[in-house]
């Protein structure tokens, strides 16, 4: 925790009292702000008043006293409706903003780097990744945002030390001034519609990532969905180093991994090449997209090419975002547990081939109908939880499984095949497409629970510490 000084003397309200609510507060009245703390909630608002924080109603506040309102980024600034904090100030002509946008002035005021990440898919492996680069590159880094610590919980800006922040798009529509050093937007697809109304609207927040940029700022925009090409066309006119990254089309100037070989290319010219096929944590296409922005953004801080490829390499992933975990002979445990529909399956089968695949729990609208076409790639799949039946039913004749109940159960069959059977390139994924409230109470603990399985195997290396926990990054 560190004082907030940028809203010295300022008075302030902060509507919403969860963790980056509080740690806000703190920050605030620490940095010599007068605080005002609300939320709909009565029970939070009772354990704000214990804890000590300055609760202040909000309702009968005459909010022209107040110099700004932040509003927790899960509440709704424009839809479906926008809050009646948010009405309230717009009223009194008072901005609305977000903990990371008070955050941000805090890093410009003490000269600190801002690398700011968004886009649909892939924020937090892109996050990570680029935080593990520029750690492995010996830069004073934090890691957090929306991912991680809420950033009042990160160390306190200081000259040179670099932030990599993951940002929702929530998060972004509370930052008025946003103006990273380094920005990135991965891709956009249809997602939240129902808090920013249309693809237009949602589109257009995003956006915002690169339109306060300057000359001697990068810009790192993926052009493989419409939505992003437009953006990355008008990125160019803010004298940013626009570069424009594709894992569909060879660019002639961009980066690019359209074939799992990352090349930095310049006027035609390859500048650097790096083999993304060779790097555990990274498979996939849309890893090779994940992998081209931290490279884009390590590259914009002065780190050389072989620390990078090198810092690939020892990536660990993201837990249950497709991590390898363990393996016993040649046989790596991939945990995917936060695939819990057919969307994110459909990148893990897709990235390996001879897979063991265990699948199950909560089956979302058309199951795993759309994963037919890669079939293929599946040596034999191990079903759980309730969906086990319908999945059974979808696989016919197509594959071999078995109904086993339990992961634990799934974990102990698929080794047992995997090593009788001694496929080239053979896999154990936990990939469930399913959501996992009907044996673990969320994706996380599911993951945990396949860690803890694996940990157990006879004949295991774990590539990450045994304990789940401790594997986190
Ligand atoms: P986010 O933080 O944006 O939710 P994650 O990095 O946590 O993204 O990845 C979540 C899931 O999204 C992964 O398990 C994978 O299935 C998929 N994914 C990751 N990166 C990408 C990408 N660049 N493009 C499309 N899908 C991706």
């Amino acid at each position: 925790m560190f004082p907030a000084t940028t809203f010295k003397g300022k008075t302030v309200a902060v509507f919403g009292l969860a963790r980056s609510g509080t740690a806000t507060i703190d920050a605030l009245q620490l940095g010599g702000a007068t605080v005002h703390a609300w939320d709909d909630s009565a029970p939070a608002v009772d354990k704000g008043r214990a804890a000590g924080l300055p609760i202040s109603n909000l309702h009968q506040l005459d909010f022209a006293t107040l110099d700004a309102l932040v509003l927790s980024p899960g509440v709704p600034l424009t839809h479906p409706e926008p809050h009646w904090t948010v009405l309230k100030a717009r009223h009194a002509g008072v901005e609305v903003i977000g903990d990371t946008e008070i955050f941000a002035r805090e890093a410009a005021a003490a000269g600190s780097r801002i690398v700011a990440i968004t886009g649909t898919n892939g924020k937090s492996t892109t996050t990570a990744l680029t935080g593990h680069v520029l750690q492995q590159a010996g830069l004073d880094v934090d890691v957090g945002g929306n991912i991680g610590k809420a950033v009042f919980l990160l160390r306190q800006p200081q000259k040179g030390r670099v932030y990599v922040l993951e940002l929702s798009s929530f998060q972004i529509n509370l930052m008025p001034r946003l103006d990273p050093e380094v920005g990135i937007l991965t891709n956009i697809t249809p997602d939240h519609l129902d808090r920013h109304g249309t693809m237009q609207n949602y589109a257009g927040v995003k956006a915002r990532m690169f339109s306060s940029q300057h000359k001697g700022d990068t810009a790192l925009c993926g052009v493989d969905d419409d939505w992003c090409a437009a953006i990355a066309e008008r990125a160019l006119t803010t004298g940013a180093d626009l570069r424009r990254v594709s894992v569909v089309t060879d660019l002639a100037d961009g980066i690019t991994a359209h074939d799992g070989v990352l090349r930095d290319k310049r006027g035609g010219a390859v500048k650097a090449e790096i083999d993304l096929r060779a790097m555990p944590a990274l498979k996939g296409r849309h890893n090779w997209q994940n992998a081209c922005m931290a490279y884009g953004a390590a590259i914009a801080l002065g780190v050389d090419i072989q620390t990078i490829a090198a810092a690939m390499m020892s990536f660990p992933g993201l837990a249950h975002r497709m991590q390898q975990v363990g393996r016993v002979g040649a046989v790596p445990f991939i945990n995917d547990s936060k695939a819990t529909n057919a969307d994110a399956t459909e990148k893990a089968l897709s990235s390996f081939e001879n897979i063991y695949w265990i699948a199950g729990g909560i089956a979302k609208a058309g199951g795993i109908e759309p994963l037919k076409p890669l079939f293929g790639h599946v040596a034999r799949a191990y079903l759980i939880g309730q969906a086990a039946k319908e999945f059974a039913e979808t696989i016919g004749s197509m594959r071999p499984y078995e109904d086993c109940g339990t992961l634990e159960q799934a974990v102990s069959a698929a080794l047992r095949d995997a090593q009788r059977d001694n496929k080239p390139g053979a896999v154990v994924l936990l990939s469930p497409a399913c959501a996992s409230f009907d044996q673990y109470p969320n994706f996380e603990v599911r993951g945990d629970a396949f860690v803890k399985a694996v940990t157990q195997l006879p004949g295991i290396e774990m590539t990450i510490p045994g304990d789940a926990h401790a594997a986190r990054t």
